[in-house]
């Protein structure tokens, strides 16, 4: 029995080999991205889901799935292992019996991107790299500046002009270099971030070019599967950005079925805002590479606006095709309902995230999704971070009293009227 079971990496385009000893990003032959192998047939042989009772709940306890060597290289805050709940509020209003949340608020910097960022940080530090770079809209960026920190690794975070000002303040708090950037059209950024691998030695961070992060992504079909007792949900509905997270999901996904330990596999679906979409408008026209769409100042929903797809988006429109699922746009008013929903339900939500929970409303009332179906949403940051918005979508209460007794049963006669 091994302690990892990747093997080495495969390159997207190419198909060549290379060892998990280099510190690479993308294919050193033909700028492809690169995949990591895993050695399933001989983890088949070796291990059943029993191995895995037992070992604590982060994300680690499935370390025979990502390809890190040596446990002592572990950098981590607790992530993983995150509540999956069983919407009560939300199912009743939609008529849905068995609509879930993975609840990823909960995380040690408050979004999904620790998992990923737990991986590459330990991985970065097992093969002796010291700088890194990526180029974020927030969330990624303060986890990257958090982990980066615990690993002594000096960290560079670029954040979009857009970025919300809590969320650079939060990179800068856990540590980071930070710089907002200005720019004219993806195509510089990516220029500039492959000389900044070439000439200044800086190991890239950004999802897919750093081919580690979305790995880690792998956990959520392994907690969410373990959960159902080993069966896959009929749906998995995730906000998708670049798409690291959907991707991950659905590699870990088929593993699991290539292992023999769930027997069928999740329609994946992907959800984006109106005002850039790409991937969606992609997936509408049938296609399966998309380009760069819409207008990422346009909507609320931060996270998940960029317009620009990494490598043609395909690794994500594969992912929905393969599985069976779809793309979906929603506005930024059904996403404000969405966050209040969620808060009906417990769950504090930045917009990217309530933006899974406005595509299954849409998909329940044209019946893509049925009553009956098994469905769960991503939800992937923290409501916390983007404060402004919770206060537009609560409601805010503007009722008064003095304190006596009659004026609280006046005010509570008065509630339960509206
Ligand atoms: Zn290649």
């Amino acid at each position: 029995m091994s302690w990892s079971y990747a093997t080495h990496y495969v390159c997207d385009r190419c198909t060549a080999d290379f060892s998990l000893s280099l510190p690479l990003n993308t294919c050193p032959r033909c700028g492809g991205l690169l995949e990591v192998q895993y050695d399933l047939q001989q983890m088949k042989q070796d291990i059943s889901p029993d191995v895995f009772k037992g070992r604590g709940n982060s994300m680690w306890r499935w370390h025979e799935f990502y390809p890190l060597k040596e446990v002592e290289n572990i950098v981590s805050l607790g992530e993983g292992g995150t509540p999956l709940i069983k919407s009560v509020y939300v199912a009743k209003e939609l008529g849905m019996r068995n609509l879930y949340f993975k609840n990823d608020t909960l995380m040690p910097t408050g979004s999904f991107k620790d998992r990923g960022f737990s991986l590459a940080i330990s991985f970065a530090k097992e093969l002796g790299i010291t700088k890194g770079l990526t180029y974020s809209s927030g969330n990624a960026g303060a986890s990257f500046a958090a982990y980066s920190s615990r690993a002594a690794i000096d960290a560079t975070v670029l954040v979009e002009y857009l970025a919300n000002p809590v969320k650079k303040a939060i990179i800068s708090l856990y540590g980071a270099n930070v710089a907002t950037l200005h720019f004219n059209n993806f195509e510089e950024i990516t220029k500039m971030l492959e000389l900044a691998v070439q000439e200044l030695g800086l190991y890239q961070f950004v999802n897919f070019i750093n081919p580690i992060r979305h790995e880690a992504m792998k956990s959520y079909a392994y907690e969410i599967s373990e959960e159902f007792s080993w069966q896959a949900p009929d749906f998995m509905v995730h906000p998708v950005g670049t798409g690291g997270g959907i991707y991950g999901a659905w590699k870990g996904f088929r593993e699991l079925k290539t292992l023999g330990w769930i027997n069928t596999l999740p329609r994946m679906v992907a959800v984006q805002p109106e005002a850039t979409g790409p991937i969606t408008r992609a997936y509408q026209s049938g296609k399966r590479k998309a380009v760069k769409h819409g207008d990422s100042s346009k909507t609320i929903a931060q996270s998940i606006s960029g317009n620009a797809p990494i490598q043609d988006g395909e690794r994500v429109l594969n992912t929905i095709y393969d599985s069976g699922g779809f793309a979906e746009n929603v506005s930024d008013a059904e996403i404000v309902e969405a966050v209040r929903w969620l808060g009906h339900d417990g769950i504090c939500a930045e917009p990217a995230s309530a933006a899974s929970l406005a595509a299954v409303k849409k998909s329940v009332e044209d019946g893509r999704i049925q009553p009956n179906d098994t469905v769960v949403c991503v939800i992937t940051g923290s409501g916390l971070k983007q404060a402004s918005i919770i206060e537009q979508s609560a409601q805010v209460s503007t009722h008064k009293l003095n304190a006596t007794i009659s004026e609280l049963e006046a005010l509570i006669a008065q509630i339960n009227r509206t």
